[in-house]
């Protein structure tokens, strides 16, 4: 067996996103980096590649895959209760010191982080899903738009069998990228890792193509959701949080905002973990910047209401939850408050209220993918 590298490089197809330039160089859409890569070199993410002028792109395997709540997404507003199924592949377009899914993102980059790939097809990971009771198909662990072709791939599928389908992403896209994926995406859960555009480029990215994602994902209707990982030190002012906060609440109140707590990984174990208070703190400057849904994430149990999904408009709680699990569900069916019929964004038709049996034997990793091949 060669290296990772070379594993990976057998199981490819020619990519869709993107454009063939003079000499065999070629153009890659599939992210914001916009890479111009020539033959026989790879993009930045490493994945993909260009050999005689043709761009090759990850296809046919898969490094991780399991069944959980869809509040571990998250996805708050989108069919309480019910399972997703995620997968992923391998390797990131970004490099977060802090990043928690480091074992597949940076595969390709980091000799510590081994997480061998599993041969599947769409087929196959959809019927496991169905087989699990799965409401939706999520593309997360890696960053799933630099493997955007396969993504659709299997989303096709899932959409043929009756799912709903997601991406957990940096969001650091282009409009050629969501232009191919807003037909096949029903939920997009965007990392909007701080507002400060050098701190981005620490991380390997730039502000602007995240903004630009987010706006064009709600103007062309995918529910988004926005996650920050609230890290002490890197992405926490207040002015910073407010700028964000501002940033979001202009594109739309509506879209929920999660603060998550940072633990010490990777290469940030020196960093303190974020506190409860901390998370308080950036959840008010959400509210006060005019987010109408606002939640804490990470800490379950010590947060007090920041975990539930209370009406914007009379206070009432909607929907209790602690951690992954909803503990009452209180939303009409057509996703009102019952008490002031304030309508609430999301998508609910088919919501669960209580959360499904916990997945637990519905766990499944690259081995028993292997076995279904
Ligand atoms: S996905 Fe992004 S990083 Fe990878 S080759 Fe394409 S543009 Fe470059």
């Amino acid at each position: 067996m060669g290296t990772l590298a070379e594993v990976l490089n057998t199981r490819v197809r020619e990519a869709e996103l993107y454009e063939r330039q003079h000499d065999a160089w070629v153009r890659c859409v599939a992210c914001g980096h916009a890479c111009r890569i020539p033959d026989g070199a790879a993009g930045v993410c490493k994945v993909r590649f260009n050999r005689g002028g043709t761009l090759y792109a990850p296809w046919g395997y898969v490094a991780g895959a399991q069944c959980d709540p869809i509040e571990k997404k998250p996805f708050f507003h989108a069919w309480p209760g019910s399972l997703a199924f995620s997968f992923g592949m391998l390797g990131c377009d970004l490099h977060c010191a802090y990043c928690q899914n480091w074992v597949t993102s940076q595969a390709l980059r980091d000799p510590q982080a081994v997480s061998p790939p599993a041969d599947a097809t769409p087929e196959r990971i959809v019927a496991e899903a169905v087989r699990l009771g799965a409401r939706a198909v999520v593309s997360t662990y890696n960053e799933p738009l630099i493997t955007s072709e396969w993504a659709v791939a299997v989303f096709r599928a899932a959409r043929a069998a009756g799912l709903a389908t997601g991406f957990v992403s940096n969001g650091n896209g282009t409009p050629e990228a969501l232009q191919y994926l807003s037909p096949w995406i029903d939920l997009y859960k965007v990392d909007l890792k701080g507002f400060d555009d050098k701190r981005y480029r620490t991380l390997g990215g730039r502000l602007q193509p995240i903004l630009d994602t987010i706006r064009g994902l709600h103007a062309g209707g995918t529910w988004v959701e926005i996650v920050t990982l609230l890290v002490p030190g890197f992405n926490d002012t207040d002015e910073e949080l407010r700028a964000l906060v501002a940033f979001i609440a202009g594109v739309s109140p509506d879209i929920p905002w999660h603060v998550t707590a940072f633990h010490p990984d990777y290469k940030m174990s020196d960093t303190p973990a974020t506190t409860p208070t901390m998370l308080a703190r950036a959840a008010r400057l959400g509210r006060e910047g005019g987010l109408r849904h606002v939640y804490a994430g990470n800490l379950p149990g010590r947060v007090g209401r920041l975990e539930d999904t209370c009406c914007p408009r009379c206070s009432a709680v909607l929907i209790e939850r602690r951690g992954y699990t909803i503990q009452r569900y209180g939303l009409a069916p057509d996703g009102a408050c019952p008490t002031c019929h304030e309508p609430i964004p999301g998508r609910w038709d088919g919501g669960a209220r209580r959360s499904a049996p916990s997945p637990g034997r519905a766990r499944i990793d690259r081995w028993s993918l292997l076995d279904m091949s």
